[in-house]
């Protein structure tokens, strides 16, 4: 099956909006293993809209079209979609008394052109909008399908994920499930060359990397004609994959770094606090977007200065002199200091070089994170690439995933 989106409005051939719903729909399709080959833009323009309809099923199964469903004489598609297949609109009641409820809580007149709304082709599935006032449509035509939605995208998503996804998996001969694993710790050429082998001779299931800002991802995608099935196929794929990167895999679906890491530490109930220099704050404020982080993460000090450092955390002014701020002996002293006085289990540190240029005659980028566990205290040296503001965020990331690296091997 192959479908085409057709996205309808004047504004969007103008460039006053973006076509944002086609590429939720087009990511939708993909989730679904339905092709799509053409995205189509047609202007409020009845001949034009009924060219742009014809042409996309001359090469399409199904067109999904959004926009246009409104009230106003430029809303047409349902009624060029209902021409399309000789069918007449009929009121559909229910669709009228959502349409008056709707408007009797907006304390408002309805008008008689909003009755067109309820308007649908006959024998069509409508699709009825909880977040608006016009229902979608679905046409089916021997092996042709319209499916017709509103504009709105906080009308149109709900009802494509709710009604129109479901609707079309029905359809599917096949179903396709993914799997993601998050990598941490290994560059991208790395990854793919530790997997070519395999993606070289995959059928299915499928594996794709893709690279983020501090992270890999594997995606296994397996297709089969149940959901379950597609999971046994995916299986032993998976597998592979944890036997090749080991302790890199952190985390599957959606699951972040720090949401890992968080929940390590609560569920061993081991407390922890962060004195932070050049991340000022982020490895706390990401540990901090984890409810329930309050059982066991102490304190986390942002010690900017020299001063700071000495005052808030016990560094020695010999070991800042002798090896400055940006050192494995300073890290080391931080994360004691943090855990010492804030009496916690764990004391994780940072301090290095954001950039822009050197600083202490040493190179932007340079990342030095500290970690006291269980009496014993370690340092790692880290090199980063990127603008400041890249170099903090990867540096906290960083000091998250070799904060879980340890947790790990100690417990
Ligand atoms: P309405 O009942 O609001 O008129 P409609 O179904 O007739 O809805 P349009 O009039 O075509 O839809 O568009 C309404 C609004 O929806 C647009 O002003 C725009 O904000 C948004 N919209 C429409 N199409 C798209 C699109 N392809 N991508 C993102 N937003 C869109
Ligand atoms: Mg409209």
């Amino acid at each position: 099956m192959n479908a085409e989106i057709l996205a309808v409005g004047t504004e969007l051939l103008l460039g006053d909006i973006v076509n944002t719903n086609a590429q939720f729909i087009a990511q939708g399709l993909a989730e679904l293993g339905i092709t799509v080959h053409y995205q189509t833009v047609v202007g409020d323009n009845p001949e034009r809209m009924k060219k742009a309809m014809n042409i996309a099923f001359e090469r399409a199964d199904v067109i999904i079209t959004t926009g246009g469903l409104g009230p106003t004489e430029d809303d047409l598609t349902k009624e060029i979609g209902a021409e399309y297949f000789g069918r007449e609109l009929i009121l559909d009641e229910k669709a009228l008394e959502r349409i008056k409820t709707a408007f009797r809580k907006m304390n408002r007149e309805m008008t008689e052109n909003n009755v067109k709304q309820a308007m649908v082709p006959k024998d069509a599935i409508v699709m009825y909008n909880d977040n608006g006032t016009a229902p979608g449509i679905i046409i089916e035509n021997k092996d042709k399908i319209l499916i017709m939605m509103p504009g709105p995208p906080k009308e149109m998503k709900p009802m494509f994920s709710e009604q129109v996804k479901p609707y079309l998996a029905g359809k599917q001969e096949y179903t396709l499930v993914s799997r993601t694993l998050r990598i941490a710790g290994v560059g991208e050429s790395s990854m793919e060359t530790r997997v070519k082998d395999i993606i070289d001779s995959q059928t299915n299931p499928t594996i794709a990397p893709y690279a983020k800002e501090t992270e890999s991802v594997l995606r296994v995608t397996a297709k089969a004609k149940t959901a379950e099935e597609a999971e046994k196929l995916i299986e032993p794929m998976a597998e592979k994959i944890y036997s090749r990167f080991g302790i890199n895999v952190y985390a599957e679906g959606e699951t972040t770094m720090q949401e890992t890491v968080a929940k390590m530490l609560i569920d061993s109930k081991t407390t922890i606090a962060v004195a932070e220099s050049c991340t000022g704050g982020l490895v706390a404020a990401k540990l901090i977007e984890y409810p329930g982080i309050s059982e066991v993460l102490i304190e986390g000090a942002v010690t900017y200065t020299n001063d700071a450092k000495m005052r808030r955390l016990g560094v020695k002014k010999e070991t800042l002199d002798k090896y400055g701020a940006v050192s494995p002996q300073t890290a080391v002293e931080m994360a004691e200091g943090i855990a010492k006085t804030a009496g916690a289990a764990i004391g994780l540190s940072t301090t290095g070089v954001a950039g822009p240029g050197p600083s202490e005659g040493k190179p932007e980028g340079l990342v030095y994170v500290g970690i006291y566990i269980n009496g014993e205290t370690y340092t790692k040296e880290l090199h980063f690439n990127g603008k400041r503001n890249a170099v903090r965020e990867r540096a906290a990331y960083s000091a998250l995933d070799i904060l879980r690296r340890k947790i790990v091997k100690n417990i």
